[in-house]
């Protein structure tokens, strides 16, 4: 048996610059600094190869639910190990992918009981956009092929998902390869595009919308929607009964909803799903990220009988979904899903999120009223703290400064790390973070901020 632990951090850190290429990452940046190796985890922390700790801000990628190691999932996971590691979906049944789609169907919005297994969030969004393009084709309206997205959106790197984006910063190369989308405005209040001003505009960026739904009348065949919250985009927070009015002007023009509930699903906003909090059912939803509580890549598209109906008719008439993914309802990553749906009742957890995010919008009133903070974006137990140069005209800083870098390096020296969105820094622990815990993220940050801006 090789022993990785006589491995030294200097020979991996070596390795790692000679053969590890990481994603949204300068090479030449992250060849030129050292580099912190985590080899365990703990609860809420991150313990790197020379025993230091880091309490993990942003939930390994907003994936962590439960804590790291969590005894209860480790069983789950070593006892399916046991018993079966991986059979195909394809030609075959298995009995973990079978139980996790009844148990979900318990708990996603009434209606959604159709569920498509792929391994993560992108997947899960392109299965969406071809499974709303195709279901159009089967009821006769082949002209609906269009897709509405909004501003800032982000719904995966794949091509198809890169399409219905909008970061102008990560999607721009690729435009060549990309279908075109009609695009909305972002209700991001604190720049707004349309020039309007916060709680007085009556959200006119939904009469915009509306224009272009009507303008693009019986070719658009779905929209697009991170609901409550688009994540990548800078942690923009969209207005109280945004998503229902959403919701009401699809169903108007007759346009499929698709919510992508990839950094939403599973907690994070406080209740199980984000579209629960405005009663919105979609037609079709996407989860992935918390699904198996960040332990395995799960993910899966789920959507209603009628838009499952319109692909069932005879073999010939070739009405199936031709995709499919060589991992699809992996037993082990649906094992820990399976267990971690348990551990949601077991701990209480989505009734013991409401303090904490009480405690959250609290503190981010501090946060506020610091001198380089121009914005705080709060959304349950997420948050986004926008900094800028000049906090009176909201003059952002060049992005060329790194300054959501630079702080969160200077978080990391003090035993906290986060990840920013450019000049945005981020608070997404996991959801079983610990009052002393949550202080110690925010008190790090403040200091941080301070400790680079404020020099
Ligand atoms: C992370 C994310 C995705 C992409 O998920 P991957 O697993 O990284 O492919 C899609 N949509 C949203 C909203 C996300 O936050």
């Amino acid at each position: 048996m090789s022993d990785s632990s006589a491995i030294t951090t200097e020979q991996l850190r070596q390795w790692d610059k000679r053969h590890v290429w990481h994603p949204f990452t300068q090479m030449q940046d992250w060849q030129r600094d050292e580099q912190i190796v985590i080899v365990k985890g703990e609860g809420c922390w991150l313990i790197d190869s020379e025993g230091n700790r880091y309490l993990d801000g942003v939930a390994s990628m907003w994936t962590n639910v439960h804590g790291h190691c969590r005894r209860e999932l480790n069983e789950a996971l070593t006892a399916q190990v046991e018993r079966l590691e991986h059979s195909t979906l394809l030609g075959l049944a298995s009995e973990q992918s079978i139980i996790l789609a009844a148990r979900l169907a318990e708990i996603t919005p009434a209606g959604l009981d159709r569920f498509f297994y792929s391994d993560n969030g992108s997947t899960a969004m392109e299965v969406a956009v071809k499974m709303a393009f195709q279901y159009q084709i089967h009821r006769g309206r082949p002209e609906r092929s269009r897709f509405i997205t909004f501003h800032h959106a982000y719904h995966g790197d794949t091509l198809g998902a890169v399409s219905v984006g909008g970061i102008e910063i990560y999607h721009a190369t690729f435009k060549p390869l990309m279908f075109e989308t009609i695009q909305a405005p972002a209700p991001y209040c604190y720049r707004c595009e349309l020039g309007c001003s916060l709680h007085t505009c009556g959200v006119a960026c939904l009469d915009t919308l509306e224009n272009l739904m009507i303008q693009h009348a019986g070719t658009v065949a779905g929209l697009v929607i991170e609901p409550l919250l688009q994540g990548a985009g800078g942690m923009l927070v969209q207005p109280d009964g945004f998503l229902r009015r959403v919701r009401e002007l699809c169903d108007r023009y007759d346009i499929l909803m698709i919510t992508d509930e990839v950094a939403t699903g599973f907690g994070r906003t406080g209740t199980m799903f984000a579209c629960q909090h405005e009663e919105v059912i979609p037609d079709i939803m996407a989860i992935s990220k918390g699904i198996a509580a960040g332990y395995l890549p799960l993910a899966a598209t789920v959507t209603t009988e009628n838009v499952y109906s319109a692909f069932l008719g005879p073999y010939a008439e070739l009405k199936t979904f031709f995709h499919g993914h060589t991992f699809t309802g992996n037993p082990l990553a649906c094992a820990v899903a399976l267990r971690s749906l348990e551990l949601f009742e077991e701990d209480d957890l989505l009734t013991s999120l409401a303090p904490k995010i009480a405690r959250l919008g609290q503190r981010l009133t501090e946060f506020a009223a610091m001198p380089f903070v121009g914005d705080v974006r709060h959304c349950g137990l997420a948050a986004g703290i926008e900094l800028v140069a000049d906090k009176k005209n909201g003059t952002p800083f060049p992005w060329q400064d790194k300054i959501g870098i630079r702080v969160c390096q200077e978080a990391r020296a003090r035993g906290v790390f986060s990840r920013p969105l450019g000049n945005t820094l981020v608070i997404y622990p996991p959801l079983v973070i610990t009052d002393a815990e949550l202080e110690f993220l925010l008190d790090v940050l403040r200091d941080s901020i301070s400790a680079v801006l404020e020099r």
